[in-house]
């Protein structure tokens, strides 16, 4: 398969990547066009606003769904513009970097030093537009939604909703044909986030990986990672093994244990143990209350006092 564009509505298209099998979009209006994500390197990025190019000429802003790499180190090809993200430049900016450092090193590993430069020489380019709740961007006859997601896939999601087609653009909140990714996650969360958003029935829902899909599809995979949230608060309360999750779950063992493992992170660190006894004895807080699920008859005889 070599990359292709998807019409999935009126001026609305999919960019589909070989590369991590990436969903890339683009949102024409009369007058500008906003661009959904850049791809992961300054060559995919130019590969890509190539390919737009041959659908129209009208100037491009640019939305950021999140802060991985394969999201936005592309953005080196669109010159001066507005882009538009839930995270601050500053953050864009250190945590690439990092990202950049990785990626490069994992692919010298695997003997990969053409994507190696590839991502070493891009070019970060930070978001400029900073989205808080929701932006309306007038684009020419039609207005997108830039929505902040909240804590979800990551703690900086946005999806780009374009109400007049029915079109979702879902970011890594969705992915189809993989599962989705936990390793910055919020697993709690992240299945209201999708439940929320697909509230307004939009028609295709575009994932960040996979092809596009419908509504019933997106609902779908929101029971899943609802599944997900519901296993790991059993796993984390002694209800079940971390084997039993990893063996029933929608998205098979390795997802489940990444989620679990991002679950351990998030939950607050156990109390520190009782300090050794130093011939000064342990300060001792006051002890736990004990709570008592019995009803209890109290006969209190007044007449006592
Ligand atoms: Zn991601």
């Amino acid at each position: 398969m070599s990359d292709r564009w998807i019409e999935v509505a009126d001026r609305v298209w999919v960019r589909r990547l070989e590369e991590l099998d990436q969903s890339l979009g683009l949102v024409v209006g009369d007058d500008c066009c906003l661009v959904v994500d850049t791809g992961i390197s300054a060559d995919a990025g130019f590969a890509f606003a190539t390919a737009i190019r041959e659908l129209t000429d009208l100037p491009w802003q640019v939305a950021y769904t999140h802060d991985h790499f394969d999201h936005w180190f592309g953005t080196s090809a669109f010159g001066e513009s507005a882009i538009w993200a839930v995270a601050d430049g500053a953050h864009y900016i250190s945590f690439g970097d990092e990202q950049r450092q990785r990626r490069v090193a994992q692919y010298r590993r695997e003997n990969r030093e053409d994507e190696a430069r590839s991502i070493a020489r891009s070019r970060l380019i930070p978001p400029n537009c900073r989205v808080s709740g929701a932006v309306g961007l007038n684009l020419g006859g039609r207005t997108v939604v830039l929505r902040q997601v909240g804590l979800a896939h990551s703690d900086n999601d946005m999806v780009i909703e374009v109400p007049d087609a029915g079109v979702l653009f879902a970011g890594d909140l969705l992915e189809n044909g993989a599962p989705p990714s936990y390793s910055a996650a919020f697993p709690l969360e992240w299945p209201q986030a999708v439940e929320y958003l697909l509230g307004w029935k939009p028609k295709v829902v575009v994932p960040g990986h996979g092809e596009p899909a419908d509504y019933w599809w997106a609902r779908g995979q929101a029971r899943d990672l609802a599944e997900v949230a519901r296993l790991c608060g059993e796993v984390a309360q002694g209800f079940l093994t971390e084997e039993e999750a990893a063996a029933h779950n929608p998205f098979g063992p390795e997802t489940m244990r990444e989620a679990l493992g991002r679950w351990r992170e998030l939950a607050p660190p156990p109390p520190e143990p009782a300090p050794e006894a130093s011939g000064e004895p342990a300060v001792q807080g006051p002890p736990p209350p004990v709570i008592i699920y019995d009803i209890i008859d109290y006969n209190i005889d007044m007449t006592q006092n």
